[in-house]
């Protein structure tokens, strides 16, 4: 590593955030630049489409810190400047602007992007993603007004929150989704089904079972949605939240291995000197599963930024958390632990119909993903459980008198 040369930060989320904030808070007092394209400081994502879309929280609020914070750590913070190339042989990166840029080592915290829905009429006026704090703004302006015919393709985390903002605006909300029950593919029929029952109880009209064929306009404008069940939902405003892709553009084209994210170590270490990886963007090798996983949620952006800068400055870093992610919905807040199989059984402890309860998943016995819903301060057992991988009675996991601390002991 050339030691005087800068450690440069390509990412202004917050994975990249935490990094930098890492870097000065172990001691390392050598140049920190932090690359982020968007004309922002850096932000969390999570309030875009819940309190800040919901109209409960300044924008300010998703800030990682404030603008004085990035010149009182030294930390050379670049916004609306974008790393177009990455130069492994000769450590350096090329800038929007054409400009070089060397590195001691480089953190690719780049995320990700809204998967893109192909289909006609894609590009009409009114049909929208959320990713951005940009996104959030022009949503929030069209949303907040009420009244407006919303029509919310994809019925994921995303899709969801989305929805419940936009009934809290007072907007008629029909969400179009091709599997049979919400989050289907993360958590299955069963806890889908809790969602779609929370949405309809909350005035969405749910479509399962249904996919998007076009979007139709009118003025350049989308007018309605057509499915391959229904031949004209009528829509104001369409928002398509159909998964994301990582930005691996840069690291790909620079000869860095890529599979569905940038492959790296447990110490978020890319197998070329000196590149690092961690946030949405990374498939990092994890002790827990004995492969590699990339994990698109707020708080492993968090963890593998903090990670990632120790493993920077050569400290020995294994990242093995229990994936984590939270969700709030009209009046349903959630924390969902661990990575569950397509073939695992669930079982529950409180009332499902309450939407009080947490759900265990587990294969062969042994807990491998849990979610509490409105059930709090019961996050640390559950991520116990799925970490010791123990056999444990379906008796004693449903029981609500056996403390889950005990069976986690
Ligand atoms: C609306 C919304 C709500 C969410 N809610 C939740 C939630 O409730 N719970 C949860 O756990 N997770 C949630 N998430 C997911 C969570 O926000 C992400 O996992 C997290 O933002 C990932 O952080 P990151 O730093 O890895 O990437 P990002 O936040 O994507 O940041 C990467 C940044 O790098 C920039 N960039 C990319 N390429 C370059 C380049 N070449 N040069 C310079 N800059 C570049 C990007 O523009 C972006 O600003 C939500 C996400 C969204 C969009």
């Amino acid at each position: 590593m050339t030691t005087q040369e800068p450690f440069v930060i390509v990412g202004g989320g917050l994975a990249g955030a935490r990094a930098a904030e890492t870097l000065r808070a172990e001691g390392f007092d050598r140049p920190v630049v932090l690359l982020a394209d968007e004309p922002e400081l850096p932000y969390e994502r999570p309030p875009l489409s819940k309190d800040y879309l919901l109209g409960t929280a300044p924008r300010e609020k998703a800030q990682v810190h404030d603008a004085g914070w990035y010149a009182e750590q030294d930390v050379d913070l670049r916004t609306g400047v974008r790393a177009t190339a990455l130069d492994v042989a000769g450590r350096s990166l090329t800038l929007g602007d054409g400009s070089e840029l060397r590195y001691g080592a480089v953190l690719l915290a780049t995320g990700a992007s809204p998967r893109r829905l192909p289909v006609l009429g894609a590009d009409l006026d009114g049909v929208r993603y959320l990713r951005t704090a940009a996104d959030a703004d022009e949503l929030k302006a069209e949303l907040s007004e009420g009244g407006r015919r919303v029509v919310v393709v994809g019925a994921g985390w995303i899709g969801l929150e989305v929805a419940a903002a936009a009934r809290h605006h007072g907007n008629d909300v029909v969400v179009v989704e091709p599997q049979p029950t919400p989050l289907h593919a993360v958590l299955g029929p069963q806890m889908g089904a809790v969602f779609a029952g929370l949405h309809r109880d909350n005035g969405v009209d749910l479509l399962t079972g249904t996919s998007v064929r076009e979007f139709r306009g009118s003025g350049g404008r989308v007018s309605s949605v057509v499915t391959d069940g229904h031949a004209g939902i009528p829509a104001d405003l369409v928002v398509v939240g159909v998964g994301v892709v990582p930005n691996t553009q840069v690291a790909a084209a620079a000869g860095v291995e890529v599979d569905n994210g940038i492959v790296v170590s447990e110490g978020l270490r890319a197998a070329v000197p000196d590149v690092f990886a961690a946030g949405d963007v990374a498939s990092a090798f994890h002790p827990l599963y004995g492969r590699h996983v990339r994990v698109e949620h707020w708080a492993n952006a968090l963890n593998q930024g903090q990670a990632v800068a120790r493993s920077m400055l050569g400290q020995p870093v294994s990242y093995e958390r229990v994936p984590y992610f939270f969700t709030d919905q009209y009046d349903l807040g959630m924390e969902y632990s661990g990575l569950a199989g397509p073939g695992d059984t669930v079982v529950c402890r409180g009332s499902v119909d309450e939407r009080a309860f947490i759900a265990f998943w587990l294969a062969d016995g042994r807990v491998t993903a849990g979610m509490n819903v409105n059930v709090w301060d019961v996050t640390g057992p559950i991520q116990e459980l799925i970490r010791t991988r123990r056999q444990v009675p379906v008796a004693s996991l449903t029981d609500p008198d056996t403390p889950l601390e005990r069976l986690a002991a």
